[in-house]
């Protein structure tokens, strides 16, 4: 179910290795690999969004990772990042990435609002690190507990995306919430989106 194009053999293999234990954790979360994922590594930052290490194109079902090897310029942006191993950050950004993509499979033909994708996808991100390596970026983040629906903002997302990604984790984290928000994210019951939004607090 994973296409994976990498230059070398042994980042090929972590990354099927990687891909298929994130997309059996997601699974669990009732999200569901439908169709086959390429999974791409790019030297350089090719993504729409400049400075953006890894992207999900969709129409595609494509994820594009930037070669690790090219980080160290890209991560001088990010310092809670640079402060993880490469192995953990290639993870956490496939977590991420994979997450987009099985919404979007899960979701079918309808469209999953921005601000309910990312909140999806932080939230994954997070949850699937190590405590240990997690700690590290909730320490260098100033969000503070209790989790804030405010923050599950678009606006939030676009300004400040640290700081909505770690409030996203605090607020799945509450025992309240988890994979259910999810599920009824992705068929359509709750959103996040102003636009949208049905009661979720
Ligand atoms: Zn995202």
């Amino acid at each position: 179910m994973f296409a994976v194009d990498a230059n070398d053999d042994t980042m090929t293999l972590q990354l099927c290795e990687m891909a298929t234990e994130i997309r059996d954790k997601l699974e669990v979360c009732g999200l569901k690999q439908s169709r086959v994922l390429t999974i791409e590594i790019a030297d350089g930052a090719s993504h729409p969004l400049a400075n953006c290490l890894a992207y999900f194109y969709c129409e595609f079902d494509l994820v594009r990772v930037t070669n690790p090897s090219t980080w160290d310029a890209l991560l001088e942006e990010d310092q809670a990042y640079a402060g993880l191993p490469a192995n953990v950050t290639l993870k956490a950004l496939l977590t991420h990435e994979i997450t987009h993509a099985l919404v979007a499979q899960t979701a079918g033909d309808r469209e999953v609002a921005l601000v309910d994708q990312e909140y999806i996808a932080a939230s994954m991100e997070l949850e699937f690190m190590e405590e240990a390596w997690r700690d590290v970026l909730l320490g260098a983040s100033t969000v503070t507990l209790p989790p804030k629906v405010g923050l599950i903002d678009i606006w939030i997302y676009a300004f400040s995306p640290r700081k909505f990604a770690v409030n996203a984790w605090q607020h799945f984290n509450l025992p309240e919430n988890g994979c259910a928000p999810v599920q009824q994210i992705v068929v359509g019951d709750v959103s996040f989106s102003k636009a949208v939004r049905p009661e979720l607090r």
